[in-house]
Formats: C-alpha cells, structure tokens, sequence
C-alpha cells in the first residue's frame, strides 16, 4: 500500500532547513511504488519532483505536485572480478554510507567522495566532485524509469555525458528520469588520489597510505571547512567554478596579480568562484536571515528563518556584483525550485 500525504512539511527533507510544504508526498521504496506514484501523478494532474537528500535544492515557495522520495535500498555486487567487482546500489541508499562501505572492503573508488551528502540516486546528476575524483571515474551504468514512457532505461557512462558538475540529467533527460539503480565499478588494487588540496599532508598525520586513510584525511577537511548543514542549514557550494577563456582571465591578472586559477584547455582555466566572490567582499557578510559563510565564500547559509526567495535574492546579488566587477557569470550549482 503507497501512502501519498498530503500538505507534507519539507522542512528536515532540505539542507537549508526551509520550512516549505509540498502538496504530495511519497516514499518510493520499490519500481513499482515509483510506477504508482507516476500514475497518482497523471491521473491527479500534479507536476513532479524528485527529492533525495535534498541537500542540493533551494525551495522558493511551497510545491503544488508530488514529491517523490525514492528510498530504493541494496547494495549488491553484480560482478565479481581479479582487480574490480561491479556494485548496483538503490538509489535511497545515503551516500556517505556506500563509500563508508566500500572503504571498509578495502576498495578504491569512493574515498574521495566521503561525507557529501545525500544518496546514490542524485550522485550522477551532478556527476558530485570533490578532492580530484568524481563520480564519473566510477560510474558504469544509471538505471531508471523514464518519466514519459513510464519504461526502464539504462544509461551506460558515455551515454550519460557527463562533465564538471553536469550529466544528461540535468540537460536532455532533466525531469524525465527517476534513477532507480547506479552501478559503479570499485578496484581491489586501489590508485589513491592525494594530490588535491592538503590531503597529502593530512595522511602523513594518519598513518599508512590507503583507502581509509585518504577517507579519513577527506572527512577531518571538510569537518574543519564547511558548515554541518544540521547546525547551519546550507547546501554546500552555491555556484559552480566558472571556466573563462584565458583572455578574461588575463584581464583578471592585471588588477588581480595572484588570482587563482586551474587549466582546463589549451584556451580556458576554471577559477574558484569562492575566490571571486571574496574580492566582491562578500565572505561572512550577513544579509537579513541569511548570509555568505565566514569561512568558505561558495556557502550560503540560512541563519534560521531565511526565506528561499531571500537566498535566491542573495545569490543573485552576488552573480550580480562578480558579473560587474570580474565580467563572469557565476552559474548556480545548487537546484533552484
Ligand atoms: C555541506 C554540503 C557539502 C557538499 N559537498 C559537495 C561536494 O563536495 N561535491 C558535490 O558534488 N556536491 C556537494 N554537495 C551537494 C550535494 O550533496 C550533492 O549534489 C548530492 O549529490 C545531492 O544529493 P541529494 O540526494 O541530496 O539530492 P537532492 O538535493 O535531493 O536533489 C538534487 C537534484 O537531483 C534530482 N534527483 C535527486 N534524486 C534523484 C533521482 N533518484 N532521480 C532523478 N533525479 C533525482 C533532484 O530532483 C534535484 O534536481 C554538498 C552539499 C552540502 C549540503
């Protein structure tokens, strides 16, 4: 028996603690509770949203639809080889809970990926990033159910185009997909990715290089780095890293001398926007009930009582006042509904 609530409180279902109310909502723990719930839809006229974790979505007013929360659960190991074996996880499995699995099998993979928030079903959306991986290097195949055809459709890694925080879904496939399943393909011979930031330094404090220490050093970063969304409602970098063409950011250099920047191409470099918005002088400034995190200028946080529209107002402001000063549009990396 599906059970659809009506006039549902979102509230502890986003990271920015919004207090918001959904018209519908439905847990959706099998395919065919998502095959229902697609047909409650229909037949009821209601728009959907699929929400995981909800840490990378900012409401700006109630929804007037269904929400579906799919709660697919299993982790299963599909394919069993001498240096990999294959996985296919449910979609409502935490994310933080499958690389925590996978370091305890001494597999390598996910270890950079520790403690990002939210479950496995949104990870290839945004294709999540941190610390030098992303989930591209590890996803094999995106299962789901096609909104439209209500039919189950698989996407192997190339089909589903992923790029620097972006994937088919949230391009062509945006909204027509609910993944179900991810498969991803782990090493049991892992090669450790300590290059990034301090990580390296990190593990020298920890002991042995392996697995769970890259997973250790990660989780003592971000601890020490971003605000715990439990404390202070939030949903991790705002914005994506702009890539400008080297001309821009040659112009850049000639006021900002040691601006920062990482090659993409023989023509572009991507710049922290974290950076950029600092230089507005945007880094700890409060704003009504919400505000640009003391620490890490990427993070908007919700002080409390913050409304969406007053965040979404914010951000704006802020693509607003790098577009002045800097001529680069920050584009949203958050899910603005
Ligand atoms: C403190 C903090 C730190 C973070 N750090 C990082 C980081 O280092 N790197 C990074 O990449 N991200 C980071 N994020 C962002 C966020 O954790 C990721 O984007 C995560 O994958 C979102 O998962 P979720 O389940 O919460 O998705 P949600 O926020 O619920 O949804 C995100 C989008 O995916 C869609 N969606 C969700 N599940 C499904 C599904 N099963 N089928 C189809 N569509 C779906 C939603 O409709 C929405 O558009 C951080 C967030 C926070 C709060």
């Amino acid at each position: 028996m599906i059970d659809i609530k009506k006039g549902y409180s979102l509230k502890s279902k986003n990271s920015f603690g919004l207090d918001i109310n959904t018209q519908c909502f439905v847990e959706a723990s099998t395919l065919d509770s998502i095959s229902f719930s697609l047909n409650y839809a229909s037949y009821s006229n209601l728009p959907i949203l699929i929400l995981g974790g909800g840490s990378n979505v900012l409401f700006t007013k109630d929804y007037n639809g269904l929400v579906i929360h799919p709660t697919i659960k299993g982790i299963e190991v599909t394919e069993d080889a001498t240096d990999s074996i294959i996985v296919k996880v449910g979609a409502g499995v935490n994310w933080d809970h499958l690389v925590e699995w996978s370091v305890l099998k001494g597999l390598g993979g996910l270890e950079n990926l520790s403690l990002i928030p939210g479950n496995v079903g949104a990870s290839p959306i945004q294709n999540i990033g941190a610390y030098g991986v992303e989930a591209k290097d590890t996803i094999v195949k995106v299962e789901g159910l096609s909104i439209p055809s209500k039919k189950i459709i698989a996407l192997n890694n190339s089909e589903c185009q992923f790029d620097y925080r972006n994937s088919i879904f949230k391009t062509e496939l945006k909204n027509k997909i609910i993944i179900t399943h991810v498969n991803f393909k782990l090493s049991k011979k892992p090669t450790l990715v300590t290059h990034y930031g301090n990580i390296e330094e990190e593990i020298s404090t920890l002991g042995e290089r392996t697995v769970d220490t890259v997973r250790k050093a990660v989780i003592n970063i971000r601890k020490r780095k971003l605000p715990d969304p439990a404390e202070l409602g939030n949903a991790g970098s705002f914005f994506k890293n702009p890539v400008v063409s080297i001309e821009t950011f040659e112009k850049i250099k000639r006021s900002f001398e040691k601006a920062p920047s990482y090659p993409v191409s023989d023509s572009t470099v991507k710049i922290p926007a974290g950076w950029l918005i600092e230089q507005c002088g945007w880094k700890g400034k409060k704003v009504g009930n919400c505000g640009v995190h003391k620490d890490q200028a990427l993070v908007i946080v919700n002080y409390g009582n913050a409304t969406g529209s007053e965040i979404l107002n914010l951000a704006e402001q802020i693509q607003k006042t790098v577009l002045d000063q800097f001529s680069v549009e920050l584009e949203m990396e958050v899910n603005v509904v």
